[in-house]
């Protein structure tokens, strides 16, 4: 199979058109950003239906579907919340391409933080301020922007097959996306999945985020005793269970700071500039803290795992008094490299665990939360394809990112379409404040996003036949 290039003439195309309309895309996210549909049980479940609606009534206006669906999920017999379907076949053994984004958005937090009203969207400069305004309403209108632009080019008879799937519930952490992918497999089947939730290098240069790492979490309670007792009475001859704790915990970093669990995979990350200046500047290490970790500053943060302690059960400082606590809870939380299995990962971070435990303490495993990383290793067309689009798009060379959280439905994606090469994309920026206060995006990255978008699909159309 070869790949189509995009010729100059079909790039000027693409972008004179995104140009022409782009007051009317933003326009229409400004109107998506108004509404504040939150997939979390404590918001009105109105709004997230008000924003289905509005998407799907914007998807029927591309009049390019063969059908454009409100769709849950009733796994459990508890519905979901609402997605758009919009499904588009391809013709003549062209390929499928699913777009996927979603519409839900992350509750405003503190209202007070907010410069602008989160649900009033702000332009100022260049960029447009709100919840939503960035992740993941500007991923929605970057796929609508493209799906015109590729009518408009190509012809209303284009060929290639498209796919839209505007998830409802990310925000909320998909709890039924699973289902959702089972039930509708054939609807979604694809060939190539965009998914536009992720971010640039730079508002300039354009990205791929190539890895993801994953997720292992364990709950663990050491115990010493079988009671409380009076620091006072045997302070000095039985361990407590909250320094049998903190000694075993303290063993799961080295002096340097990186994770001594044995066995971890870690891998590196593309050669991109990361000052220690900039990792200061964006994590707001205090002027006396050090870095910590080996390695590139990229590769500690998106390809080595990392491990936090997030949460221990003992007495708060207000209650407390001379007592020695019989038992400790506390939650781990390791993120694995791209290519590390969860389940190893969880076996070596219990076998140190076992292997460090002090004073011959009782050890016992709680909740775990497992999550796998994502690692672009696949190989196909897509991916050449969207490099080049997004240099033409941006007029920059496209760079592979990772990230060094997790989209856990990504996880899901390569489960069910297992053949899919899945492309992850962005429209936010290092300055977009994705589910913080003061949310926005650059508009001017919008509409390269846009462009590249479009010569991505129109690559896809002008692509061979199978
Ligand atoms: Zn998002």
């Amino acid at each position: 199979m070869t790949m189509s290039q995009n010729t100059e003439a079909t790039i000027s195309q693409a972008k004179s058109f995104v140009n022409r309309n782009f007051d009317s895309f933003t326009s229409e996210l400004i109107e998506l950003a108004k509404i504040p549909g939150i997939a979390w049980e404590a918001f009105d479940a109105q709004d997230l239906e008000r924003s289905a609606k509005a998407v799907s009534e914007l998807l029927k206006g591309t009049q390019v579907f063969d059908f454009v669906d409100v769709r849950r999920s009733h796994a459990d017999g508890k519905p979901g919340a609402p997605a758009v379907v919009a499904r588009r076949a391809a013709k003549n053994g062209k390929p499928q391409i699913l777009l996927y984004a979603h519409h839900d958005v992350q509750p405003p937090g503190d209202d007070g933080a907010w410069q602008t009203k989160p649900f009033e969207p702000t332009l100022k400069g260049t960029r447009l301020y709100g919840r939503g305004a960035a992740d993941d309403k500007a991923g929605i209108v970057t796929h609508l922007a493209a799906i015109r632009a590729i009518k408009e080019i190509a012809g209303a008879d284009f060929e290639l097959g498209l796919t839209l799937f505007i998830e409802g519930e990310e925000e909320a952490g998909s709890p039924t996306f699973r289902n959702f992918l089972d039930e509708n497999a054939t609807d979604l089947a694809a060939d190539v999945i965009i998914v536009a939730d992720s971010g640039n290098w730079t508002v300039e240069i354009p990205a791929l985020t190539t890895t993801l790492r994953g997720l292992v979490s364990q709950v663990i309670e050491v115990s010493t005793l079988d009671h409380a007792l009076h620091s006072g009475m045997y302070g000095g001859a039985v361990p407590d269970a909250m320094m049998a704790t903190i000694k075993l915990l303290a063993t799961l970093h080295d002096e340097a700071g990186n994770v001594a669990i044995q066995g971890l995979k870690q891998g590196k990350a593309d050669e991109l500039p990361y000052s220690e200046d900039q990792l200061r500047t964006d994590s707001g290490l205090l002027p006396t803290t050090q870095q910590i970790g080996s390695g590139s500053i990229l590769d500690r943060i998106w390809t080595k795992p990392a491990l936090t302690v997030i949460g221990i059960d003992g007495q708060t400082v207000a209650m407390s008094s001379n007592t020695m606590l019989p038992s400790v809870k506390s939650k781990i939380s390791l993120r694995i490299a791209p290519g590390e299995v969860p389940e190893e990962a969880l076996a070596l971070l219990r076998a140190h665990l076992e292997a460090n435990l002090p004073f011959g303490a009782s050890l016992k495993y709680g909740e775990i939360e497992l999550g796998k990383p994502f690692a672009d290793l696949k190989g196909g067309w897509a991916k050449p394809a969207a490099e080049a689009a997004l240099s033409a798009g941006f007029g920059q060379e496209s760079v592979n990112i990772g990230i060094g959280g997790s989209i856990p439905f990504i996880a899901d994606l390569t489960e069910v379409f297992p053949e899919a090469q899945i492309l992850v994309t962005g429209v936010e920026d290092p300055d977009s404040r994705a589910h913080s206060p003061n949310e926005s995006v650059d508009l001017e990255m919008l509409k390269k996003a846009m462009v590249s978008e479009a010569l991505l699909l129109l690559a896809g159309n002008a692509h061979e036949a199978r």
